[in-house]
């Protein structure tokens, strides 16, 4: 499953991937494209910022349902008796 997802920057509009593990609360990281760095912080004015911690909150808690369902899906051959 995909874990990393698009970021918008506010300075040049250009977008970007990047990990939803790491973009939380208090992360910053410089765009490819135009060099800004951008500030991940809850309360942030900043449109593009705020949708890209929303968005990561919910990818991370998809990959961790995704993690869940696959490990209660092992078959019952691999179960030793
Ligand atoms: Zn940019």
């Amino acid at each position: 499953m995909e874990d990393s997802f698009l970021i918008r920057c506010t300075k040049c509009k250009g977008s970007f991937r990047d990990k939803a593990r790491r973009v939380q609360n208090g992360y910053s990281r410089q765009c490819p494209l135009c060099e800004r760095v951008l500030f991940f912080e809850e309360g942030t004015p900043d449109k593009n910022v705020q949708k890209a911690l929303v968005d990561a909150r919910h990818l991370r808690k998809a990959l961790r349902e995704h993690e869940n369902t696959k490990r209660s899906a092992v078959p019952f051959k691999f179960v030793r008796s």
